[in-house]
Parts: structure tokens; sequence; C-alpha cells
């Protein structure tokens, strides 16, 4: 008989089929000049009680996004099987080697800049961001009958806060996701036509699985304000799902959303040379086609007069860079236009 091999593919610690309330990692697999023979941790807890819907919770598939990660941690350490019927599996911390330093990518892979949500479905025997993305296409997809993957815009970038649906032309689960973005009591809905490759919702949206994103601000820190209405929100979806069974009085949704299409290219201002990005607008706000929306300052001749920034498409704003220094091909803002339908 010849000798089996012995997979060195990520796995779970638990067994997300048994009942009740349980946590450890998946283990990430990987040989490195500092552990020769390690695994790296990422975080993996389950809740579950009998038969019912299935949801993921997920936080950090980007790093240094944070508001999911909280409030993910929050629900686990808040609930027991007896306030759930069916499943909750939480990711806090999808791209774990990511968000343990504090960046938007992993710095573990070849590159130094792998971006989990680029690399699905993943690679059983790749770098650790492609095994992460193969352990939840393979492992945690099939399991989940709803996702919630909290995203924030990180570091680099802020949002007005909202919430992403995409339509999948099935009328029952439509209207559930458009109820969860009326529920989650984000100020902006986004009701999306169509998912990119290599990310998760390209995974999931395929599958005619109910699947909502949200942009909870970002910057890289935690909002009060955003927080308390996305931990209400979030609550407010599982029950809507009827995974949560508790009966704690929920707060009506802190926001009226409007609903807004995804972005094309004519909502951006990029960079067009290096400098120091002075916006004139606040997030949130709404702007007309070609309003003015502010300046790059050149850094070393600060008599030159500054870059004018004009938006081409108007709209609410929804997205400013963080940081003030800036190089050419950075995104600086972009702008929503309303859902029509
Ligand atoms: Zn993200």
């Amino acid at each position: 008989m010849p000798c089996p091999k012995v997979s060195l593919a990520p796995s779970c610690e638990i067994d997300l089929d048994a009942e009740g309330k349980h946590h450890g990692y998946v283990r990430i697999q990987f040989s490195s000049d500092r552990s020769a023979y390690g695994w790296l941790p990422m975080p993996i807890m389950s809740i579950k009680n009998g038969d019912g819907p299935v949801a993921v919770v997920i936080g950090a598939n980007h790093g240094d996004e944070y508001e999911g990660v909280s409030i993910t941690n929050g629900l686990y350490q808040e609930l027991d099987p007896s306030d759930i019927k069916g499943q909750i599996i939480f990711l806090p911390a999808a791209n774990a080697p990511a968000f343990y330093a504090g960046r938007r990518t992993s710095p573990l892979d070849w590159t130094g800049e792998a971006n989990l949500n680029r690399v699905f479905p993943g690679n059983q025997y790749g770098s650790p961001t492609e095994m992460i993305a193969w352990y939840i296409t393979n492992h945690i997809v099939p399991r989940g009958d709803a996702f919630f993957d909290l995203h924030s815009a990180g570091k680099s970038i802020d949002h007005h806060p909202s919430v992403k649906i995409r339509l999948m032309n099935d009328p029952a689960k439509d209207a559930m996701q458009m109820k969860f973005l009326e529920l989650f009591g984000a100020p902006l809905g986004i009701v999306g036509d169509r998912v990119h490759e290599t990310t998760l919702s390209g995974e999931i949206l395929p599958l005619d699985k109910i699947y909502l994103s949200t942009e909870l601000g970002g910057a890289g820190k935690i909002r009060p304000w955003i927080r308390d209405f996305a931990w209400n929100g979030m609550k407010r979806c599982l029950r809507e799902l009827g995974v949560l069974q508790t009966d704690e009085v929920l707060p009506e949704p802190e926001h009226k959303v409007a609903l807004k299409a995804m972005q094309t290219g004519d909502h951006y201002i990029f960079a067009r040379k290096d400098g120091m990005f002075e916006p004139r607008v606040n997030l949130g706000d709404v702007v007309e086609d070609g309003q003015f929306a502010g300046y790059i300052w050149n850094l070393k001749e600060p008599w030159e007069k500054p870059e004018e920034l004009y938006f081409n498409k108007g709209g609410v704003v929804f997205c400013k860079r963080t940081p003030a220094l800036c190089e050419i091909g950075d995104t600086l803002f972009f702008t929503l236009s309303d859902h029509e339908g």
C-alpha cells in the first residue's frame, strides 16, 4: 500500500456541527523563518441551537477595518445558545495576519501586500492569505444562508456609513435584502447590480445566498455613533432572518436609509499629481456635477498655485481619502448617485 499524504491545508479546531457555544482557531499552516513548524491563528466562533438559518458574521476581511471586529466579538460574547435558533458562525478577523499587523493587507505573502478580498476562491496550498480564502470558500460559504461582511474603509479612506446589497432576481431573497438595508440603520443603502471576481461576494452571490456588506466609516478607527447603530442594526437583521430569538427591545433604525446606486468611473476623483490633498467638502455632503472639491498643494514649491479638483459626477460624497499626502493614482473622492427603481 502506498504511503498516504497528510494534508497541510487549513484545519479548524472546533466542530462547526456541534451544538452550543464554541471558539478556537482555524490553523493556517505557515512554515516561516521565525517558526519552522508553526501555524497562524485565525479566530472562529460558533453558536448553534438546533435547526434553523445559518448566519455568518465577518469582521476584518481587510485588516484595518475595526468596527466589524468589535461587533462580531461583542455579539459572540453576549449571546447564548438559548438566544439562537439555527447557527451563527463568527469570523471576527478574517484576514487575521493583516489584522494583527494593523494593515489592510497581509505582510506575510510574497508580495507583502496580500488583499484577502482579491484572492478568492483561494488556494489550499498557497500563501497564508490564499489559504484563508480557500478555507472560507470551501468550509464556510457552503454552510451559510446569509452573510454579513462588515467592512469599513481602512486607514487610507473614510466612508459615509453604508450597507450594500446586490439584487439576485429572486423576489423573496431580494425583498429580505431590501428589508436588511432598511433595518441596518445606516444613512446610505447601496443597491448593486454586479459583483467582482476574486472577492468574497463573488463566491457567495452566484450561489443565490444572501450577502450584505457594509462600509462602517473607516480611517483606521472606531466612531461610537457608527458602531452603535451598526450593533443594533446587526441584531435587527439577525432577528429578521430568524436566527436571533431574544425578546430584547431594539431601537428603531437610527437613520432612514437613502438608496444609492453603485459608483461608476465617472464618480471618482483621482490624484493626477503627488502633493498635499486638501478636501473642501465633507463626507455626506450632496454636490453637483462640476462642483469644486478641493486642492492638491505642491509639496516643494509652495509658491505654485495648487491643483484644483472638481467633481465630474455629483451626488452624495461617499468616500474621501484620509491622509493628506497623496500620490498620482490615489482615490481622493467618490460620490454616489440615487438608485433608480
Ligand atoms: Zn474592506
